[in-house]
């Protein structure tokens, strides 16, 4: 058992006699006397009990001093402990490395709470027409939603009630609004302000109102750019775990608005804040809203309504709260249409296109 040197500069290998003194390793070869500082030195490999510990100096790295005795090597472990004690230093690894994962979770969910409401304050700042190009065609939907409904009296009804929602809804781009013929109940709107109900729900909806709840509905989602929202949102987020992963596994980052239209669903507050805004036009145009109240605990019971495509109804699981909240913050007394409208809007898929 003895120690050896290596210059660094020659294969030769040096006999080492060691003198471990506290502030570091002296040790005598026949080309002199060398004081290594351990703070200064670095250990080459990991040091096991009974094997040899091999050090370097940072300023000469190079060079070897390779300290086979045992009692050196556990000398220098008590000056120099994080040179020597190999679980320790392990310890000190997974210290960091928790620090480190510590880290990263505060950043992750500091983004995922943080994210959503600058994403809502950032999609009403954004121009209009980042939305609209991704305004989808309605003849691709078709294979989702159905054709079209075209018959014409009954669509001038519908387009006349909306008119109106519109007009107490003040936003200075234009929305539309169309039923296509598929008999589930439900509705939804599609970036560029594409409002799109499907005939089921015209024809489970007992009275006008219940209607022109839902398009005020989506008419909120339109004005409050939850489209936006959702693509800053969603953007920002997979950005975010791109960046501190390495991958995405959540989908691609260009995905477009019309893609996540279809993918995601809205948050629940945009679905409150879409609730709210359809009842605040309501009031404005005095229109009684327990008719809303009354299908949203109609379709609360019926339950079930699963569709590929996603909002009206399977972001609104919880219709019967809903229905309360329409019956308490509504203040209206009219009908949204005469009876004579009402019947003509119902026959609105007797022909398609
Ligand atoms: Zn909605």
């Amino acid at each position: 058992m003895s120690s050896h040197f290596f210059d660094g500069s020659s294969p030769k290998r040096y006999e080492a006699t060691l003198k471990i003194r506290p502030e570091g390793i002296s040790f005598e070869t026949e080309r002199g006397t060398l004081d290594w500082r351990y703070e200064d030195l670095i250990r080459l490999w990991d040091y096991r009990p009974g094997e040899h510990l091999a050090l370097t100096h940072g300023k000469h790295q190079d060079s070897r001093l390779v300290i086979e005795e045992a009692d050196a090597i556990s000398e220098i472990g008590q000056h120099a402990p994080n040179l020597v004690n190999r679980s320790r230093e392990r310890l000190k690894s997974v210290r960091i490395a928790g620090a480190l994962a510590g880290g990263i979770l505060l950043l992750v969910a500091a983004i995922y709470f943080l994210v959503p409401p600058i994403a809502d304050r950032m999609a009403r700042a954004m121009p209009w027409s980042f939305e609209a190009k991704d305004a989808p065609e309605l003849a691709q939907l078709e294979r989702f939603i159905g054709k079209t409904c075209t018959a014409s009296r009954p669509n001038q009804v519908l387009y006349d009630m909306t008119d109106r929602l519109l007009a107490a809804a003040n936003f200075p781009h234009p929305i539309t609004v169309g039923v296509t013929n598929r008999k589930t109940p439900n509705a939804f709107t599609f970036p560029g302000g594409k409002i799109v109900l499907l005939r089921g729900l015209i024809d489970k909806a007992r009275t006008p109102n219940e209607v022109a709840a839902v398009i005020g509905h989506e008419i909120g989602h339109v004005v409050n750019r939850d489209h936006t929202e959702r693509w800053i949102r969603n953007n920002v987020l997979s950005a975010a775990t791109t960046m501190l992963f390495g991958f995405n596994p959540t989908g691609s980052i260009g995905e477009s608005l019309f893609q996540s239209g279809l993918a995601l669903s809205f948050s629940r507050e945009d679905e409150r804040d879409a609730d709210a805004f359809a009842i605040d036009l309501l009031n404005q145009l005095d229109l009684d809203p327990s008719g809303g109240a009354a299908f949203f605990k109609r379709l609360s019971r019926s339950g079930g309504l699963g569709e590929i495509l996603p909002d009206y109804l399977n972001t609104h699981p919880e219709s019967e709260g809903r229905a309360e909240y329409f019956r308490e913050h509504g203040t209206g007394t009219k009908q949204a249409l005469s009876p004579a409208d009402w019947l003509i809007l119902k026959q609105i898929c007797v022909t398609t296109g």
